[in-house]
């Protein structure tokens, strides 16, 4: 059915999502009139059955992230957990498109990109296009700095030349907006939305939905084509209801990319125990092997630290980086001792989650301005520095999980130009953390070397 252009409009604005009134952005009058003619219907905010309290927005269960408002007759209930995305309560509900559904029209060759992949990243892409095709899921297990993008691209390409709605979820609001620009130019037919929290982009049916995975909340049956990158990190690994929005956004029929460098258990059991299919990418796209980490041990490390005292061997670090003319990264693992450091170090420059100018630092190192950066592990993954040195202080420290740790590695040595860089872990007391990310490295060295082989 052809629907009046003013209706069209809505549709495209509305189908596959869950809104609140304020996200419509249409007076009371035109939401009667949708709601009488059931081209919208609602879905309770927030509903109480039994025992529990649930909000259909963010599929929060935990009691004590629900507030309590006065109103006239009793109490209305709203949800703190995706407050940030605007109010659900039991007086405000969601908003679905149920009138005719809208379908992307069919664009044959979207893809522009004239470069080449690799023989492993060919093996791959060739994977994801047969996933996208047959509505299957695979997991791609790639090593930091294999060249991911570039193996979705044909896949990419196939469903949008079918009319599929595609979705690239990421954690990261830096991914996201890293990975627009390249999009952009690569496939410049497309419309294409970049979603994360403050952007000024709006979703009206995207061929390509760029989104931070708590954008997703937003979504219903709604993609043909769900990449989630990053599967194994926070805070869609430890923010449960993240997997129940990427199911909820994704239409019954569909397929299912997941990308990673470091698996968590969950997904390593299942591949093994083949329920989960993998294409394993052990060589990054310049085919040169991962900088294996040196361990630096650090006699009384932490109380040294503390006495706001550099150890020799990491002030030999610094100036052989600085000997060779090489920049670096030094991550920590608290933001006190980012600025303690920083301190010590001459007002080297420190970023963290809650530095004011921590875009502002981070252009500053990627353009070449200033040769460190102090860094807590926001920018353990998701950022790309062509030729960079990493040093962790303190690598024993339990925010440093072997994923951490493998993925701060894979900072390093990510050109082609330069494929070799210095990781250097210091430490008092070593852990199975640092162990495991350096048998990590090996392995998928040695896994390369048979490849090339
Ligand atoms: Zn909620």
């Amino acid at each position: 059915m052809q629907l009046p252009p003013l209706l069209q409009q809505y549709a495209f604005k509305y189908s596959g999502k869950l809104l609140t009134y304020h996200e419509l952005k249409i007076s009371r009058r035109i939401l009667d009139y949708l709601l009488q003619h059931q081209y919208l219907t609602i879905t309770p905010g927030i509903t109480e059955k039994l025992l529990f309290t649930t909000c259909n927005r963010c599929m929060n269960r935990q009691s004590h992230l629900f507030g309590k408002i006065p109103s006239k007759k009793n109490f209305i209930i709203y949800c703190k957990n995706c407050i940030q995305m605007g109010r659900v309560s039991t007086n405000e509900p969601l908003y679905k498109w149920s009138g005719p559904s809208v379908t992307n029209d069919q664009i044959k060759n979207p893809l522009h990109w004239k470069g080449e992949l690799t023989s492993l990243q060919q093996k791959a892409s060739e994977s994801i296009t047969n996933t996208i095709k047959l509505n299957n899921q695979v997991v791609i297990y790639a090593v930091c700095g294999a060249g991911k993008t570039e193996m979705l691209y044909q896949g990419i390409a196939e469903a949008i030349s079918h009319g599929k709605r595609v979705c690239l979820a990421t954690p990261r609001a830096d991914v996201v907006k890293e990975l627009a620009p390249r999009f952009r130019r690569d496939f410049p037919l497309l419309q294409i939305a970049a979603l994360y929290g403050g952007t000024q982009d709006q979703d009206h049916n995207a061929h390509l939905v760029l989104a931070t995975t708590h954008q997703l909340l937003r979504y219903q049956q709604s993609f043909d084509v769900m990449i989630v990158d990053e599967v194994d990190a926070f805070p869609f690994h430890r923010d449960k209801t993240l997997p129940k929005a990427v199911n909820r956004a994704v239409k019954t029929k569909h397929a299912r990319i997941y990308l990673t460098a470091t698996p968590r258990l969950d997904m390593k059991v299942k591949i093994a125990l083949k329920k989960l299919p993998v294409v394993s990418i052990p060589m990054r796209y310049h085919g040169y092997p991962l900088p294996e980490p040196i361990f630096q041990s650090v006699f009384q490390l932490e109380k040294k630290l503390t006495a706001n005292k550099l150890p020799e061997k990491f002030k030999q670090w610094i100036r052989d980086r600085h000997q060779l003319q090489r920049r670096y990264l030094i991550f920590v693992p608290t933001i006190q001792l980012a600025e303690n450091l920083s301190k010590l170090l001459k007002g080297m420059p420190h970023v963290h989650a809650a530095s004011p100018d921590r875009d502002y630092f981070i252009e500053r190192f990627r353009g070449n301005r200033i040769r460190a950066l102090i860094t807590t592990t926001i920018l353990e993954r998701g950022v790309t520095f062509p030729s960079i040195d990493v040093a962790v202080l303190q690598a024993d420290h339990h925010v440093f999980d072997e994923a951490a740790l493998i993925q701060i590695a894979g900072r390093a040595g990510r050109s082609a130009d330069d494929p070799h860089g210095n990781v250097s872990f210091f430490y008092e007391q070593k852990t199975e953390a640092m162990v495991g990310a350096l048998s990590y490295t090996e392995n998928k060295n040695k896994e390369a070397k048979v490849w090339l082989e």
